[in-house]
């Protein structure tokens, strides 16, 4: 398969401080599944397969990426999947996608998903649904670690990764743990922007998923909590305003509001204060697309 394109960025804010910004366009890896969940999930499905089983089952919200995306990849792998989503089953694009896709969706309550990594209620699952492949929520897990190392290991054969700062939008850590893991030997530095209130705890996270995915641990990475906009989902006006502008700047490039709005809106207003002068800064678009169908103001 070609690279995807390593694309540069047009800001007016960019010239005046010497920044150069590009986007890796993940979001056009793959013409329906698109983004970080296309590294995430493909070597999950493999396993699957390998280890005969036919069912995947996840959890997500009612937007999901990832349950979106993953009710695409089990059919190509030829798996059946289930989806336990999250609150009621809301008559939208990304569940009546999953749906076409032939996954199999289950509404439970937010109490109930709560439960969704205790083993009592995993075993319950395996009860009622038969033995699967579990993928937990986002995805993140030592194969989605080790798949993600596939977006850095492109970017060394289009540009010289030393003395970069690679940026991207953090859920649940797994993308940027890949990308910290991919980027071992390289002498570049990344950064992670938090989408999530409180989103200290990924420190941690991201440090467990290196491990267990058998990497090392390095320092060369940081975490940057200021631009969540409330918390996971939200989407203030002012975000809104950023995208229609950002998108202005530069025809062709849609940013998704749930992550990579908040990714370019973090770094854009990094550059505005003067903490980036003179870098080279490689933004990974994760993709997520289909999200904006959820905003009006995007359509
Ligand atoms: C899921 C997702 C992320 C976050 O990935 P994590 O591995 O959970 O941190 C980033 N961008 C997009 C578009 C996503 O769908």
């Amino acid at each position: 398969m070609n690279p995807t394109p390593l694309q540069p960025i047009n800001h007016p804010l960019l010239e005046q401080h010497q920044v150069k910004l590009y986007f890796k366009r993940e979001d056009l890896n793959h013409p329906v599944i698109s983004g970080n969940k296309w590294h995430k999930l493909k070597l999950n499905l493999q396993a699957a397969q390998d280890q005969g089983y036919n069912t995947v089952l996840s959890f997500g919200g009612p937007y999901s990426n990832h349950i979106y995306a993953l009710a695409a990849a089990a059919k190509i792998y030829n798996l059946t999947s289930i989806g336990i989503i999250r609150g009621e089953l809301h008559d939208n694009p990304t569940l009546t996608d999953a749906k076409n896709h032939g996954m199999q969706l289950y509404p439970i309550s937010r109490h109930d998903y709560r439960k969704k990594t205790q083993t009592d209620f995993l075993m319950q699952l395996i009860e009622k649904f038969g033995p699967h492949y579990l993928i937990p929520e986002g995805g993140s897990n030592a194969l989605a670690v080790q798949g993600c190392k596939a977006i850095i290991n492109e970017l060394k054969t289009q540009t010289d990764l030393s003395e970069t700062l690679i940026a991207c939008a953090c859920g649940t850590g797994g993308t940027l743990a890949g990308l910290i893991a991919g980027s071992i030997d390289s002498n570049c530095q990344l950064i992670g922007f938090a989408v999530l209130k409180q989103g200290e705890f990924l420190h941690d996270e991201i440090k467990q998923l290196l491990t267990l995915s058998g990497n090392s641990s390095p320092n060369n990475w940081q975490l940057d909590t200021n631009y969540h906009f409330g918390g996971y989902g939200k989407v203030p006006a002012e975000l809104i305003h950023f995208i229609l502008e950002f998108e202005s700047y530069n025809p062709g490039i849609q940013l998704d509001p749930i992550y990579t709005a908040k990714l370019c809106y973090g770094l854009i207003d990094l550059i505005k204060q003067g903490k980036l002068d003179n870098r080279t800064i490689i933004a990974i678009h994760t993709g997520g697309l289909q999200g904006r169908r959820g905003i009006p103001e995007l359509q």
